[in-house]
């Protein structure tokens, strides 16, 4: 955007404003300005992920429960996922993140405050105020034409080569390589992905970058277990049609997988996971439930003295999943099913709630 480096921004932009659940309104505001540290940058591309619907419509996890606070506020521009080129920005930030004006830059969506236990300590993905962008008002989200990355974020270049919304899924691909990393994978594991959206897809390339025995995928779409094999599924099931147990106790001499890594947040996908492992097993657990869920627990005790491991987030894995975007090693044009103008968010929105026709929805602010 040749007029922006010449000093010649627009005062106002096209954005979309989070009023609360099921309330979101494409509106004309002030283009923000970078105080000192800042940069300001103008946004390519930017995913809708599961959470950013989640939040539409309401999920206690976003906006409260008689459990626990909110963690959303409104007024607030949504969009975690994003790609975009460096417009402005000083010498200090120029400096801290390596980067020039005219770059290609992604900067994890956690902007940590550096200050709470977690951040001291490095683990800044738990960071305590958790402040992601486009869920909180000092962290204003991508679904806009510009938007700020405030000094403590941490930024990565892009290549410029790459579709600006193959660009933007190193946001959700380096969430599930740190779920890969978490199940600490080795070269004869047979490895079971339950979930072949987005995350699941992720997950699917790095665990095969590790080149275990085998990686099977699972899900109900056949479209999607056809994506899985290009990302490096060496089995797929069906689950509508096969019992991916079986399968599994198949493949392994009855003896069950060695890892288990779920994304789709299904109840029913943890019961299935804590059957299909074998004694000693790794499951880990990425997916965000909208309902409890139920197990016997002795099944990871008594039974089979299970390791089971969360994951959050893709701390340290930005630059890997940029890398692999790079090399080519996903089928991002047919993971990016949908790519859409800004004013036609609920649209996009619409097109992730109803999961079957779209793989990644991405919107393109003008
Ligand atoms: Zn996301
Ligand atoms: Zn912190």
């Amino acid at each position: 955007m040749p007029d922006a480096r010449r000093g010649t921004l627009p005062e106002t932009m096209q954005a979309v404003i989070c009023h609360g659940p099921e309330n979101y309104q494409l509106e004309e505001v002030p283009v923000p300005k970078p105080g000192p540290g800042q940069a300001l940058v103008r946004v390519e591309a930017v995913g809708i992920c599961a959470s950013d619907l989640k939040c539409y419509h309401g999920a206690a996890k976003f906006w409260g429960d008689e459990n626990r606070p909110a963690w959303s506020e409104t007024e607030v521009i949504p969009g975690h996922e994003f790609v975009g080129e460096v417009v402005q920005l000083d010498d200090r930030a120029s400096t801290r993140w390596d980067v020039s004006v005219g770059d290609r830059v992604v900067s994890e969506q956690i902007v940590p405050c550096w200050t709470c236990r977690y951040c001291l300590r490095g683990q800044y993905w738990m960071c305590g105020p958790q402040d992601i962008y486009g869920f909180k008002r000092r962290t204003p989200g991508a679904m806009a034409s510009y938007m700020i990355y405030p000094a403590e974020a941490l930024v990565h270049k892009v290549s410029k080569s790459l579709d600006a919304a193959h660009a933007a899924f190193s946001e959700p691909l380096s969430c599930a390589l740190h779920a890969v990393e978490r199940a600490n994978i080795h070269f004869d594991d047979v490895v079971v992905v339950a979930g072949c959206g987005p995350i699941g897809l992720g997950m699917i390339v790095g665990a095969a970058a590790k080149f275990p025995a085998q990686v099977i995928a699972l899900d109900m779409a056949p479209a999607r277990l056809e994506l899985a094999k290009l990302c490096g599924a060496t089995r797929t099931v069906d689950v509508t049609g096969e019992n991916p147990v079986d399968v599994v106790k198949d493949l392994t001499d009855g003896y069950g997988a060695d890892v288990y890594l779920e994304g789709t947040g299904h109840p029913a996908a943890v019961l299935q996971g804590l059957n299909l492992l074998r004694k000693l097993g790794t499951y880990v657990e990425y997916g965000v439930f909208g309902a409890d869920v139920t197990v016997d627990w002795s099944i990871i005790s008594d039974d089979k003295e299970l390791d089971v491991l969360g994951a959050h987030l893709g701390p340290h894995c930005w630059p890997a999943a940029i890398r692999m975007l790079e090399a080519g090693k996903l089928p991002m044009d047919r993971i990016c099913t949908h790519q859409l103008p800004l004013d036609r968010f609920q649209e996009g929105l619409d097109l992730v709630a109803e999961g079957t026709k779209s793989i990644k929805v991405s919107l393109i602010p003008a």
